[in-house]
């Protein structure tokens, strides 16, 4: 490992995947390795919630392969029944129309719910939950971690720091540290508010997923309920996801959570062209949901400080782009 220590202690900030697996790698490669993350479940923006109609995947909807390194990844996944693939008959609202997108692509879903990736991959690992790191510092030649109090964190005094975390979050910590802030701070977002609907009769809609390009309001539908593995709930027909597009996620960002879903909900249901009688109806946004021109290059590292950052916005802004960032992050430390 090119910091030089025989075990180094390396600190991943984010349990989202590319955080995971830079985590994985360097534990492979012989580090002590702590992941720490501020939420109290890991996967980041690879996320299921829980309610009671049943579960929904508010932030991405599925993955897709086209690099071969994470074609192992996946297979290894779809082995261990984590994931599955999902044959979604997938549409678009395109001028008015609906529009057939059969394609060759395969989509692959975590089961029972995209979650299962992140709960997945953070076995094995040291996963702080619930530990947001506010600070980083670097005394004597050791990176010092600190929470949201100042206080330092339990297990602190690492000789590497990765910072995997959308990009303006990485900029507040590596900010005064690390010229790597400037080159991050170019990278813009778009937030994404996201609707859980379930309904109690069938929809009748005859496709699973849609790209909606012709509405001011949404830009992506889903039939959860579609995905493989989900559990079946009394009284449930279907559970559909609602995304946002861009530009109306930012304009309404600060709406309250039950306004935005009435909004969604009636864009949906003024789209698909039928009444919607919600038996739930709820709503999540997404802060940074997708970088906007994210940096040609896999990852940064500053040798110096010994720091460096991964995340979709390094690779590409799907999952995919975050595994193989946090990868390439991992393995270009222990080089
Ligand atoms: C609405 C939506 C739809 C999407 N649809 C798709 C799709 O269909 N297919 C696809 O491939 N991709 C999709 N994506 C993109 C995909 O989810 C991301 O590319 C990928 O999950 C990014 O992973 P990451 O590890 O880079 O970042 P994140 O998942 O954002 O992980 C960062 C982690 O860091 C944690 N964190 C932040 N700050 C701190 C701190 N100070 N201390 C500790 N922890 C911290 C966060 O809580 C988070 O867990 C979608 C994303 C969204 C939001």
């Amino acid at each position: 490992m090119t910091v030089g220590l025989a075990r180094p202690r390396v600190a991943v900030v984010g349990a989202g995947i590319a955080g995971l697996a830079c985590a994985h790698e360097l534990l492979a490669r012989g580090a002590w390795v702590t992941v720490f993350e501020k939420q109290l479940v890991a996967g980041g923006r690879v996320a299921t919630v829980a309610a009671e109609p049943g579960t929904f995947d508010t932030g991405a909807q599925y993955f897709t392969v086209s690099h071969h390194r994470f074609e192992p990844v996946v297979q290894r996944w779809l082995d261990r029944g984590i994931a599955r693939r999902w044959r979604a008959r997938i549409a678009a609202f395109s001028g008015g129309t609906l529009v057939d997108k059969a394609s060759p692509t395969e989509r692959f879903v975590g089961v029972p719910g995209m979650g299962a990736i992140g709960r997945w991959l953070a076995q094995g690992l040291d996963v702080r939950l619930g530990t947001c790191v506010r600070r980083i510092d670097r005394r004597g030649g050791l990176w010092l971690l600190h929470d949201d109090r100042g206080r330092e964190l339990s297990v602190s005094g690492f000789d590497a720091v990765c910072l995997a975390l959308p990009s303006p979050q990485a900029v507040s910590l590596l900010a005064g540290h690390s010229p790597l802030a400037d080159k991050l701070a170019v990278v813009d977002w778009e937030p994404c508010w996201a609707a859980t609907l379930a309904l109690a009769r069938p929809s009748g809609l005859e496709f699973d997923g849609a790209f909606v390009n012709d509405d001011p309001i949404l830009g992506w539908i889903a039939r959860d309920s579609s995905k493989p593995g989900r559990a079946e709930v009394a009284g449930v027909a279907e559970r559909w996801v609602l995304h946002a597009r861009p530009r109306w996620s930012r304009q309404y960002f600060d709406m309250p959570e039950a306004q935005a879903a009435q909004w969604l909900v009636r864009a949906f249901s003024a789209r698909v062209g039928r009444a919607v009688a919600p038996r739930h109806l709820a709503a999540v946004r997404w802060r940074y949901a997708t970088p906007v021109n994210p940096l040609p290059t896999a990852f940064l590292w500053d040798e110096q400080a010994r720091v460096g950052v991964a995340g979709d916005w390094c690779n590409g802004p799907r999952v995919e782009g975050a595994y193989l960032s946090g990868l390439a992050l991992a393995q270009a430390i222990a080089a």
